[in-house]
């Protein structure tokens, strides 16, 4: 036990139904408050059955709910939308309290995924069809869209609120039932936002909660009652529920882990630069898949700009996240930020130069925290530079030119974002066309597309064709039906065995 246990421990079970279930299958985990060290909770686990009785639950109500009228859809989305506003801090201090982000951090996730809601509130409009009046002589063809049913949701502990939003909005407003698999480090904001639901009105049924492990996720990816999955957490489990769901006949969109790049050209503004860097690298303690994770200096850049984030790095105030003076949190847990910081050893070993060790600056209270660390020299051969990390270790590597620099990008395995630093439009513009990443930003270095366009990565960030949220998410959670009809006069019915070719 390397942690001190509080002596009332929170249960957090699941909800199905409409209705919270303790969960009986006998294995749980801890839930820790991560900027004390201390465990707040503990989380039951579902089993093969708990999960059967979650679908059962999903197939019923959506018997029903898919009945529900655009309008009417429309009307309860707006009262969701009222109540999730209202009740931001609630879930921000939620967010804080198991996952550790500074609460205007955890603020401004909750914010990112009411957009998702302000974006389906619209659902009457988004799910149009077309129409093509006299496609051949008295025939009219057109296209519906409709749920495909039960649907799930798998998500990581990065984002408890928003990753959730992006996907149990579209996938309800388009006529499906859900049932959500939060991450098991931080599962309270799923069971707040199911009591939001409810109180807004939405029927028991189309939104659940399933707590748990990979026996939830396989049993997920089992079953046949689940038409669509949709995931986002690190690579490897993304691949593997691509193809085990996949396997089992489900559609899937499995978002996966990235390598964020930041390009800081010879001419760029290298005060914004390094700012950008120091936000972006940090935020969140460098726990966001769209995290910058190296600064690739090009050229002349490299040591203004070195030396402009290392002047950045002592003012970086870390603390507890409800401290309001906070700017950078813990990390998750005490098995992840020692992994984190065994960069610090790794990197050097390697040829990399410490630049900030984050040891040194981490508050000493029991919390699972690391300070600002910066390794410079770092090149593609080292783990530093290989590696997710996922922690507030931002690596420097030094290029001549920007085609190194595009070259390192295109090369690397992962496609989520990547950021370029310029005054010059017509090196940004040609960037935006060579380079083979999905989210990508000129001047901006957290390239999260608004709510109306959709989130994704390419090559290992993403398996599935489709992106996350916006127009991609309604493709996602709907599927549609062609449909020709002719209104003739029976006087003329014939039979015809021809194939029809009627013009
Ligand atoms: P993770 O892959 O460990 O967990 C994600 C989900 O999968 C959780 O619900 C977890 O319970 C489940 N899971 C874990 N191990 C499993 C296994 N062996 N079998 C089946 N299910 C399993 O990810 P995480 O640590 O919670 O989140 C961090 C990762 O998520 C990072 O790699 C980050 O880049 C990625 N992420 C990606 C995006 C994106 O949009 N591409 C967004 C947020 C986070």
């Amino acid at each position: 036990m390397n942690a001190a246990v509080t002596t009332e421990l929170k249960t957090i079970g699941h909800w199905i139904g409409g209705e919270t279930v303790r969960g009986d299958a006998g294995r749980t985990g801890p839930v820790y408050n991560p900027a004390t060290g201390e465990q707040t909770s503990e989380v039951h686990f579902a089993s093969v059955e708990e999960i059967d009785h979650a679908v059962a639950a999903a197939t019923t109500a959506h018997s029903t709910w898919r009945h529900w009228s655009l309008s009417k859809r429309a009307e309860l989305f707006f009262r969701i939308y009222q109540l999730l506003d209202e009740h931001r801090e609630d879930l921000a201090r939620h967010l804080t309290a198991e996952h550790g982000k500074v609460l205007s951090d955890a603020l401004g996730e909750v914010q990112r995924g009411i957009e998702v809601i302000e974006y389906v509130c619209g659902i009457p409009e988004l799910l149009k069809g077309a129409f093509s009046e006299q496609a051949s002589t008295g025939i009219d063809v057109y296209s519906i869209r409709q749920p495909l049913g039960v649907v799930a949701g798998i998500t990581p502990f990065n984002f408890p609120a928003m990753v959730p939003m992006w996907m149990w909005a579209p996938a309800i407003a388009c006529g499906n039932t859900f049932i959500l698999k939060p991450s098991e480090k931080d599962p309270s904001a799923s069971i707040l936002t199911a009591e939001l639901l409810k109180e807004a009105g939405l029927p028991d049924g189309v939104f659940n909660v399933v707590q748990g492990d990979k026996v939830a996720v396989d049993a997920i990816l089992q079953h046949p009652g689940i038409a669509a999955v949709s995931f986002v957490g690190s690579t490897p489990i993304a691949r593997y529920v691509y193809e085990n769901g996949t396997k089992a006949g489900k559609r899937v969109q499995a978002l996966g882990g990235a390598k964020n790049h930041m390009i800081v050209l010879p001419d760029a503004d290298i005060d914004m630069a390094a700012d950008a860097a120091v936000s972006a690298g940090y935020g969140s303690a460098g726990e966001r898949c769209m995290a910058i994770s190296v600064v690739v200096a090009v050229g002349d850049a490299a040591d203004p700009l070195v030396g402009a984030i290392k002047d950045r790095l002592p003012k970086v105030k870390v603390g507890d996240g409800l401290d309001p003076s906070s700017e950078m949190g813990p990390l998750v847990t005490r098995e992840h930020r020692d992994k984190v910081a065994s960069y610090l050893d790794s990197g050097p070993a390697q040829g990399a130069t410490l630049v900030a060790d984050g040891r040194e600056t981490a508050p000493d209270n029991g919390g699972f925290f690391l300070g600002v660390s910066l390794l410079d020299d770092v090149t593609p051969e080292m783990d530093a530079y290989r590696d997710e990390i996922f922690g507030p270790v931002l690596s420097v590597v030094r290029v001549s030119s920007y085609d190194e620099a595009l070259r390192l990008v295109n090369d690397n395995p992962y496609g989520n974002g990547v950021a370029l630093f310029t005054r010059d439009g017509g090196v940004a513009r040609q960037f935006q066309f060579d380079v083979n990443v999905g989210m990508v930003g000129i001047n901006v270095p957290i390239p999260v597309p608004v709510a109306y366009y959709s989130f994704g990565g390419w090559k290992s960030s993403l398996f599935g064709d489709r992106h996350i949220y916006g127009p991609e998410g309604i493709d996602f959670y709907t599927r549609t039906k062609a449909v020709t009809s002719r209104w003739p006069d029976p006087a003329t019915s014939k039979v015809d065995l021809g194939f029809p070719q009627t013009r």
